[in-house]
Order: structure tokens, then sequence, then C-alpha cells
């Protein structure tokens, strides 16, 4: 071991590195790859072809999350595309022996939510998943990937990927964060401070006082958004709140050997006076409730702005904010708040968790949605499904004019029945507004903290939420 001082990201590297491989790439072991219906059947059918077997089914964890209604999630399902490829994950599973989290295990739900649920996200190590978004493990100082489908194949035959070192970069977070703003805002505006592709060819660590005193599923929040600032994983240090969030979870280690865990976990934190490629600082207690108005989620403004005119828009950026002006025909130079929504979707890896249905409940009491508005709340997992409905939340919602729905990806990206129509706009607690992303070639997505979803739920368009707290 050398006596440099070392960040999180190159111990865990140095960890897990293989060799380097002749194409200066190298080889890394991932410890928990995360498997989910969509981006696997044809990795599992490569393997068939060459006779391969899973190398380490006993590292590999599998779930149905993207494609799987939340209406009615009783077999066979209504989509026979959604049952078959449900009957294919689960023939893939037996197969070779991995295991698999459906409906039936009351442990369902998103992959990156029920990861850390279960205590399968820990600490130190390398996780792989093929979903962009598995960067949200890294709030418990895992280096995690998302990755296609030829590298899931990959790591099906070999619990090996062949990857290309990053950069670390330091992002520390002064001051507080002010009410009504949340670990959401914060995310969006650290990818528009660094722009959507700031991040390529790095690792985002983050820092400073308000990441400290995040809870872990904020933490998720942030990480969860690193890929769409274009950094390959974001990671924050474990501490204290990170080993007590793991304690007594399924799949932590018990007794003696929880503590040697924390031991370990603790000696793989960035070390005072290591080295980062670069350091920015984002002052906290500057930023408000945040939204999108554009195609991509750095195209936010806080909700007391006014949507960018192409005069006062950089050269560089004219084409792109023109494009989205276009697309979401909002009117440069109008306010933000105040903008007309027909959907609203409480839901997702980066906003479906207990606490974040506990807010949006908190929010939904203090008025009704309109007959013109759909609102649903779909919750990350089977398990925030069920603290959610021992603490009520389900009537809170159903009361106030939500839809309370089964979990799943749901209208994040819209592979099932939950999809926007024609030129919906949509207020929504996920993590990408690409066109197209929520089902309609033409809908609109506004990116949002869950709170302000559904406070925009219940007023039929976009409000301030520190007017409505
Ligand atoms: S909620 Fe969205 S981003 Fe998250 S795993 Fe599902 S589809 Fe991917």
């Amino acid at each position: 071991m050398s006596d440099t001082p070392r960040n999180l990201f190159d111990k865990v590297w140095e960890t897990h590195r293989v060799r380097e491989l002749p194409s200066g790439q190298t080889q890394l072991f991932i410890g928990t790859h995360l498997v989910h219906e969509v981006t696997s059947p044809q990795a599992f059918a490569m393997l068939r072809e060459r006779n391969l077997p899973v190398r380490f089914p006993q590292r590999t964890f599998a779930t149905v999350d993207h494609i799987i209604p939340t209406d009615s999630q009783i077999r066979p399902l209504s989509d026979e595309l959604a049952e078959a490829m449900m009957t294919e994950l689960e023939r893939n599973c037996r197969d070779h022996g991995i295991r698999l989290f459906d409906a039936a295990s009351g442990a369902q739900g998103i992959v990156h939510v029920i990861g850390p649920e279960l205590g399968l996200t820990q600490p130190g190590t390398t996780i792989a998943c093929g979903d962009s978004h598995t960067s949200t493990h890294g709030a418990f100082g895992a280096i995690a990937f998302g990755i296609g489908t030829s590298q899931v194949r990959d790591l099906l035959a070999t619990q090996c990927l062949a990857m290309v070192r990053l950069q670390v970069r330091r992002i520390e977070v002064t001051g507080k964060l002010a009410p009504g703003v949340y670990a959401k805002d914060l995310t969006l505006d650290i990818i528009r401070r660094l722009g959507v592709k700031g991040g390529v060819g790095y690792a985002y660590e983050y820092a400073g006082p308000i990441l400290a005193a995040m809870s872990l599923e904020e933490r998720m929040t942030v990480c969860n958004m690193s890929i769409e600032g274009g950094a390959r994983c974001g990671y924050v240090n474990p501490d204290d709140t990170t080993y007590e969030y793991l304690r007594g979870r399924p799949w932590a280690p018990e007794g003696d050997a929880f503590d040697r865990a924390v031991a370990w976990w603790r000696s793989m934190a960035s070390e005072p006076g290591a080295d980062y490629h670069d350091v920015v600082e984002v002052p906290g207690s500057e930023i408000a409730p945040t939204v999108t108005w554009g195609i991509n989620p750095g195209q936010n403004l806080a909700i007391d702005q006014t949507i960018p005119t192409i005069q006062d828009t950089p050269d560089e950026d004219r084409a792109s904010v023109a494009e989205a002006l276009e697309y979401m025909d909002l009117r440069p130079g109008m306010p933000i708040a105040g903008t007309p929504i027909d959907v609203a979707f409480i839901g997702s890896c980066t906003n479906g968790r207990i606490s974040d249905l506990r807010e949006a409940a908190r929010v939904a009491q203090t008025g009704q949605v309109p007959p013109s508005v759909r609102a649903l709340v779909v919750p990350g997992s089977q398990e925030v499904a069920r603290q959610a409905e021992e603490e009520h939340l389900d009537e809170v919602f159903r009361a106030h004019g939500f839809q309370w729905r089964e979990p799943g990806c749901s209208m994040c990206l819209a592979m099932n029945p939950d999809k926007l129509e024609g030129r919906e706009v949509c207020a929504s607690s996920s993590n990408r507004n690409f066109k197209g992303r929520q089902g309609s070639p033409t809908g609109r997505t506004l990116l949002m903290s869950p709170a302000m979803v559904a406070a925009a739920a219940i007023h039929g368009q976009v409000v301030d939420i520190r007017e409505v707290l």
C-alpha cells in the first residue's frame, strides 16, 4: 500500500484491477452485477450461443422493473411482450442459478432502489448494470457503472469489464440547502453549472457539509443523475450514515462480520490530501427549487427565473436552445412558474423512495388534483410500497386525486403502458427530459423534485414549492 493519500475511486480501481489490457483499458473485476428484463435477454442469448455459463451467479441479481406494468402485475401480464420478457428472464435466472427478485419475492422493484434496500450495494465495491442510472449506487461509496448489452454479456461470462480509467473531479457543495430545496434541485444545479457533457471522462466525488448531512436516499438522488452530467459514475464517501443504513439489511454482513466490514469500508474512503484532477465548488445555499424547461437535464432554471431568450444565450448554445424552445413550445422570457401541466409523475430510481413519497404526500395534502391532470405515484419497490402503505401515504395520495400504482419504472421511460399522449406536458420526478422519453414522440417533460411535482399536480401548473409549504 502506498503512503500517498488516495481518493476512494483510485482505491476501488486498484483493488478490483485484474490487469492492463493491450487496448489501454483496465480489466476490472465487478463485485455485483444487477440485471433487469430489458438489457439482459440478448446477453443471455449470446452466452447460450457460445455455450458459456455465468461466471459468478452468486454475484448476479435480477429484478423486473422497466417493462412491468404498474396497474396490475397479476400473471400472465396483459401486455404479451412484457409477459414474454418476464418469462425469458425467469428462464435465464433459473438456467444460470441467478437470484431473481420478481413480484412474488416481495422484494421486486427498480433495480437501483432494491440494490441498496437489500444491502447488496456496499462501500468500496464495484457494481454494474445495464441501465445508465447505475451511478445511483455511488451514494454508498461504490463505483458503479451503467453498461450496454454487449458489456452485460461480457460481465455475465467473466465477471469483468474492460474499462478506461477515469479522472476524478471533487464537487464540494458548500453552505446549507434552503427550505423547499432538495437533493434533486442540487443535482440539477450541478448539471447546469458543469454542463451535460462536463463530466465526460470523470468520476464525480460529491463532498461538503450538505452531502455529509444528507440521508442515503438523498445521496442516491444526487449520484443517480451523475450520468446526466456526462460523468461515468458519481460517489459520496462512506460514513456513519452509510453504515447505519446498511446495518441489518438482508445482504449486509452480520455480527462481527459487519464490524469488520465497517472497518474496511472506512478504509476505502478518500483520505485528506488525496489528489483530484480538479475541484469544483458549488454554493449550495444559493440553490432555489429548480425545474427543467428544455430537452436535456442541464436546460434548467430556478423556479423564479424566466425561460431563456435566444438573444440572451451565448452563441455556442443558441442552436440547442432554439431546438428546445421549438420542441417544448414555451415562450422565451416567460416565467417557468405558471406553466400548465397535463400529467404528474412521482417515481423512478431518482425519486421513488420512501422519503420522496413522504415529502410528496405532505404537499399532496394541501390540495386536490384537478380533473385536467393525470397524477401517478409509483413506488420504487415493493418495500417502498409496503412502508408507504403502513404509513397510509397511499390513502393520502388517493384522497387527493393521485393514482397509487404498483412498483416499476413506469413513466420514467415508458417501456410499459404508462406513457404520455400527444403533446402532453409532464411534471416528473424522473431523470431525463429528452424528446419522446416518456412514451409520446412529442410529449414534454419538466424535471423537478417530487415535492414540486406534487405541488404542480394539485395546482395544474408549475408552482414554487416555497409558496405551498
Ligand atoms: S426508473 Fe428510469 S432510469 Fe431508473 S432504472 Fe428505471 S428506466 Fe432506468
